[in-house]
């Protein structure tokens, strides 16, 4: 028991280390105080020898009085004063204090006892110094007391006291060095935001403090049965480090012994509330090997808790919930990317099989802060989960036709223009009328203008899609579908389906040549959509021997990076003038 309290102790010792080393200043090494001392000493023993002596020394030819070393060695002895007040703090003003003391008494013998006025500016010297002693010592004093207290600002959390999330992260790292086990836990207060709104904030900050006083004191009392370290993150949301526990149902007990602590009614302006939260974890070494990579393992179980939405409030961390961490900080980039007009496009050139241009399709881009260029697959699938796509369509929809527009209005050229519309974006109020206001005022004839839409347009989306596309089509625009082949669509709906072209996804094309099955396959495709009176256009194709193919199974147009990858507008622009030269 007392051994296993030992242990205890000891291992409790690396969070008030790692406390102090945060907030404790770097004290000086005491052996520099013990060499500044004897030199100090040393420095007055030969004072005192070469004080009185009159002896005259020859060096080179010049003669020095043996008493003229008494000042240099005087100035010595001085500096070594300054030096330990400046570095030993109290202990250094106290010992300034003796030696200064001790030698002013001596030169004040001198002065009165034995008449020998030649001390006297010793005695001032001696005098002086001790006022600067003094001086130095205060002014440190000041500042030390002044740079303790911002040190313990940066690791506390004002409102609680709570050691903050810097604090937290040094802990982190301090148990990573060493290598000890430990589970941090991502704590955020459930409606929070509701207290806020309907209290206010003094009510939310009293309720807060009164958390962290509650968790504070279960950490200290160490009923959890484990070593636990609780810090304030910042707004609702706090973490808690757990250590010294044999499984994970230990972390679990431990969790829950907080939120039962949390769960006791909480009176705030006469008013009882009973506060719940969400509790995700992850373990070190077991998840992520450093601090930060921690918090977002634990911090994703958290928000997995939280979106689930379950009675049960504690949730360990698994690699898929990183997915959801990737879909919030993607999220945040699409944000950031419209907010700063960051979302552009780029065309990409269909041509026909004799290598004539058919026109463009417009292709979405973000840059990203660091000026990276992010791609449609990493973005796409995020911009459609969170509803972000129809802005994405939109901006790339209005700035491709209007760049299409002076391009027409330049070269009088007779090109597509093909921009993809997400299946969600479509079946949203609003739509219609977005198109409309696009093609009135971009100048491209809407007969040159294709709506690209996926093929699951056909499975899921049923009749209110129908009748938009329907629409579309009144307005005289085209319509393609697009990834043909990768759903499910029946050949009785691509009967009534009112588009104008095919594009043959892309994985057909790559397995094409493999094999001939692959290439009837396509040529099937081929033929399904001349008998339904659609043109067929391949994707992705990147081979003269692919190309080679189409031509032979009667391909329509072709798009791929073969005859020309995604490129700027202006790079576009000069591509049709040239065509149109030619
Ligand atoms: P998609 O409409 O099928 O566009 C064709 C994609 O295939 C483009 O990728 C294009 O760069 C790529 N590609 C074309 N030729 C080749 C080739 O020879 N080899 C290879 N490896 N790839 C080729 P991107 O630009 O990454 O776009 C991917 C998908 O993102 C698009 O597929 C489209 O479904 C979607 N997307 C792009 N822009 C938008 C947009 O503005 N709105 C919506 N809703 N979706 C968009
Ligand atoms: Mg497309
Ligand atoms: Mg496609």
């Amino acid at each position: 028991m007392c051994k296993k309290k030992n242990e205890k102790t000891i291992k409790k010792n690396i969070i008030e280390n790692t406390m102090d080393q945060l907030i404790v200043r770097k004290k000086a090494p005491i052996f520099g105080y013990i060499l500044l001392s004897l030199l100090y000493i040393a420095a007055s023993a030969i004072i005192s020898l070469t004080a009185g002596n009159q002896t005259l020394l020859n060096f080179g030819g010049n003669t020095i009085a043996v008493y003229a070393f008494a000042g240099v060695f005087a100035a010595l002895s001085n500096i070594f004063i300054i030096f330990i007040v400046v570095y030993y703090r109290k202990l250094g003003f106290y010992t300034a204090l003796i030696f200064t003391g001790l030698q002013l008494v001596t030169v004040l013998l001198g002065i009165f006892k034995q008449h020998n006025l030649s001390s006297l500016p010793g005695a001032f010297t001696n005098a002086f110094t001790f006022i600067a002693a003094i001086i130095i010592f205060v002014n440190n004093m000041r500042l030390e007391k002044f740079q303790e207290r911002l040190c313990d600002q940066a690791v506390t959390d004002r409102l609680t006291e709570l050691p903050n999330r810097f604090a937290c992260s040094e802990l982190l790292n301090e148990l990573i060095r060493r290598n000890e086990k430990f589970a941090i836990v991502s704590i955020d207060l459930n409606n929070f935001k509701s207290i806020n709104d309907t209290l206010g904030h003094n009510a939310g900050n009293a309720v807060l403090t009164e958390i962290a006083k509650r968790w504070k004191n279960a950490a200290d009392t160490e009923e959890s049965g484990t070593l636990d370290f609780v810090t304030r993150q910042g707004g609702d949301e706090f973490s808690l480090i757990i250590r010294n526990y044999r499984s994970d149902a230990d972390i679990i007990r431990t969790i829950k012994y907080y939120e039962d602590v949390l769960g006791k009614r909480l009176t705030v302006d006469e008013c009882d509330l009973f506060m719940t939260a969400s509790f995700g974890y992850a373990e070190y070494p077991a998840d992520a090997k450093t601090s930060d990579a921690l918090f977002s393992c634990a911090d994703a179980a958290m928000y997995e808790i939280k979106r689930i939405n379950s009675s049960d409030h504690i949730m360990r961390f698994s690699p898929e919930m990183l997915k959801t961490e990737h879909t919030l900080e993607m999220e945040k980039k699409i944000r950031t990317a419209l907010d700063d007009g960051k979302v552009f496009f780029k065309l990409q050139p269909q041509y026909d099989l004799s290598h004539k241009l058919r026109g463009f399709e417009a292709l979405a881009r973000i840059e990203d802060t660091d000026g990276q260029i992010l791609n449609p697959s990493e973005f796409v699938p995020v911009a459609e989960k969170v509803g972000l796509i129809d802005k994405i369509d939109l901006i790339v929809f209005k700035a491709s036709a209007e760049f299409f527009g002076r391009l027409i209005r330049e070269t009088g050229a007779d090109i597509m223009l093909s921009v993809n519309v997400s299946v969600r974006h479509l079946m949203k109020n609003g739509f219609l009328e977005e198109v409309k206001a696009i093609v009135d005022s971009c100048g491209v004839p809407a007969r040159q203008i294709e709506i690209e839409i996926t093929e699951s347009v056909m499975i899921d989306s049923a009749e209110k899609a129908l009748n938009c596309i329907n629409e579309i089509k009144k307005m005289g625009l085209k319509i393609a579908i697009d990834d043909f082949g990768t759903g499910y669509s029946s050949l009785s709906y691509l009967s009534d389906f009112p588009a104008d072209l095919l594009k043959v996804d892309k994985s057909f094309i790559d397995k094409m040549n493999a094999s001939d099955s692959s290439k009837k396959y396509v040529a099937a495709i081929i033929s399904i959509g001349h008998i339904m009176n659609f043109k067929v256009i391949s994707e992705g194709v990147e081979e003269p021997e692919q190309l080679e193919t189409l031509k032979s199974i009667g391909c329509d147009y072709i798009q791929g990076f073969l005859w020309g990858s995604p490129m700027m507008p202006e790079e576009a622009g000069r591509l049709v003038k040239n065509s149109i030269n030619a």
